[in-house]
């Protein structure tokens, strides 16, 4: 898999908000459980844990949704006050990463997830691809999904 050349940009669906992410991010997984695809309204999630400081705001003030899910699970989403475009969330026991909602970059052209998890409440159309990592609930430890991503982007 072929890198972007950093840094690359992206930004809302409307416009308002604007970011630029300056280096490689850590991972990059699929999520098929249950909440994801409520959240998104969609049928699974794609999650790119990136460091804080990998990060710029370039445009726009995105606001902060605080808000628990009905299992219980704080989050904390940073979107677009406008159109509401989710771009990424962030952690308060992890406070120097963030996790990016990929699909909001202008190019998503090089994007490939190392691993799927939460298959077992994937969609049943879904086909995960060979020679990822797959698991059917959460990622055992997410080490592995990170030493998988590095070793396809730099091998
Ligand atoms: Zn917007
Ligand atoms: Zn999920």
């Amino acid at each position: 898999m072929d890198l972007p050349s950093f840094p690359c940009d992206g930004g809302c669906a409307c416009g308002a908000v604007r970011y630029r992410l300056l280096d490689d991010p850590l991972a990059l997984h699929v999520c098929h459980c249950t909440e994801c695809q409520t959240l998104t309204g969609t049928a699974f999630i794609l999650s790119m844990p990136t460091r804080r400081t990998s990060l710029e705001v370039v445009q726009g003030d995105p606001i902060l949704a605080v808000f628990e899910t009905v299992s219980g699970i704080t989050h904390r989403n940073r979107c677009c006050p406008d159109c509401g475009t989710r771009l990424w969330s962030e952690s308060l026991t992890l406070p120097d990463f963030v996790t990016f909602r990929p699909g909001t970059l202008d190019d998503t052209s090089w994007l490939r997830p190392v691993a799927h998890i939460w298959t077992r409440s994937a969609q049943p159309w879904v086909e995960i691809p060979q020679g990822v990592l797959r698991y059917e609930k959460g990622a055992d430890d997410y080490v592995d999904v990170v030493r998988a991503w590095k070793e396809r982007v730099r091998p």
